[in-house]
């Protein structure tokens, strides 16, 4: 399938990325999105590496047996530690984690507002203490572009605030017109470091050029209207994707898949449309139906750590006594390479002795889940029976919660 699409690619000369949407089936959409160093088919999921790291999974690991297109970073996180000159001194988050293909970074807005403490917003940006130690920092829509310059990723996050879910309307418009501001001292700050040629990352696809994508993101709590208008302004501006940001963080779900289905089928179709920080199987493959094309989520390692495995009968936590004896995979229908090889039984006795192999095993079987499920929403598009396909995976995914 890779050999066909890639024969239909063409890539625009001197763009950052190309997209090309290549199958529609109602809104969900099947696309390729091609950067300097990857290759991506979408819908995708990408892992995240908060810390320049996919928490417990080796980068061999996820190029060659997960096969992980695109992962994610956090500049917050890496901004407070080891800190952006360690980095640019290292040549960039590339060269210094030995990840070669493509990397998408986050602006440090959503961590500011999730993590930091004492955080003071001001129309320039935002003074806060650090997590980690306490110290005084500034973050700010132009200091953004230049640590994501710096890091040198292949598609960069615009600078924004965002707000808590159950937000009033009065303070969520408030909230956006400062994101709205934000979005183009991101671009413009964005565009001249791009002239300065501030990034340092080899360039393997010839066809693109050496400059990095920045994407958009659209905000406006659960008021609709003020999605709209958060959408149109934010395509005014003009982004090379769009991203939907401010979805799960303490809305109701039904408030988060009626904002996903009134706004996704509306954003730009010849960009990619990318969800940020969202999340249960359940949640990607409603997200997918109404047309976006990217994720990213902690659940995956997270969950892994804690001992909790997605797999395609719902949830299940290898604690549960119920598993002292089960000879079977985390998954049987999973391929992946800890469910060719270990029981459940031996996950959960490793658990129980708190070894830290059971978190690697458990994260690696859940992120294989999240690949996967995206690659068989994306073949299912293209054979034009995806809402089959999202019928009947939704059927297996609430059977472990009815026993
Ligand atoms: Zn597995």
């Amino acid at each position: 399938m890779v050999t066909r699409l890639s024969s239909q690619f063409r890539s625009e000369k001197g763009r950052a990325i190309s997209w090309q949407v290549i199958s529609k089936d109602g809104n969900a959409r099947a696309g390729v999105l091609q950067t300097r160093r990857s290759l991506i088919e979408t819908p995708v999921f990408m892992p995240v590496g908060t810390q320049g790291t996919v928490k417990g999974i080796r980068f061999e690991c996820l190029e060659n047996e997960l096969d992980a297109r695109i992962i994610l970073a956090n500049t917050y996180h890496l901004f407070l530690r080891p800190g952006i000159e360690i980095i640019r001194a290292c040549g960039g988050l590339h060269k210094f984690s030995s990840w070669q293909r493509s990397l998408l970074t986050d602006s440090g807005g959503f961590q500011v507002f999730s993590l930091a403490e004492l955080r003071k917003i001001r129309e320039d940006g935002v003074e806060f203490r650090s997590h980690i130690d306490g110290s005084r920092k500034f973050l700010s829509p132009e200091i953004s572009m230049e640590i994501q310059a710096a890091l040198g990723a292949d598609i960069v996050m615009a600078f924004d605030e965002c707000p808590p879910g159950k937000i009033d309307f009065k303070n969520a418009r408030k909230s956006l017109e400062l994101t709205l501001n934000w979005a183009e001292r991101s671009k413009k700050r964005f565009l001249e470091l791009q002239d300065e040629g501030a990034d340092t990352g080899f360039i393997s696809c010839q066809d693109l050029s050496g400059r990095q994508a920045l994407f958009g993101i659209i905000q406006g709590a659960g008021y609709l209207q003020l999605r709209k208008e958060s959408l149109d302004r934010t395509v005014e501006i003009g982004f090379d994707g769009y991203a939907i940001g401010g979805l799960s963080v303490g809305e109701e779900k039904s408030v988060m898949y009626e904002i996903l289905e009134f706004i996704a089928p509306q954003m730009p179709e010849d960009k990619p449309r990318y969800l940020m920080g969202v999340g249960t199987p359940e949640d990607l493959l409603e997200a997918v139906s109404h047309g976006v094309d990217m994720f990213d989520c902690v659940l995956p390692t997270r969950n892994g750590r804690t001992g909790s495995a997605f797999t395609s009968f719902g949830k299940i936590n290898i604690r549960n006594a119920k598993y002292a004896t089960d000879s079977e995979p985390l998954d049987p229908n999973c391929a992946c390479s800890v469910c060719l090889r270990y029981s459940r039984a031996y996950l959960r006795h490793l658990y129980q002795s708190g070894e830290m192999l059971v978190a690697i095993l458990i994260s690696h079987h859940n992120l294989a889940f999240f690949l996967n499920l995206m690659r068989q929403a994306r073949q299912a598009i293209i054979k034009g029976d995806f809402n089959e396909f999202k019928r009947k995976t939704l059927e297996g995914l609430r059977r472990e919660s009815q026993n």
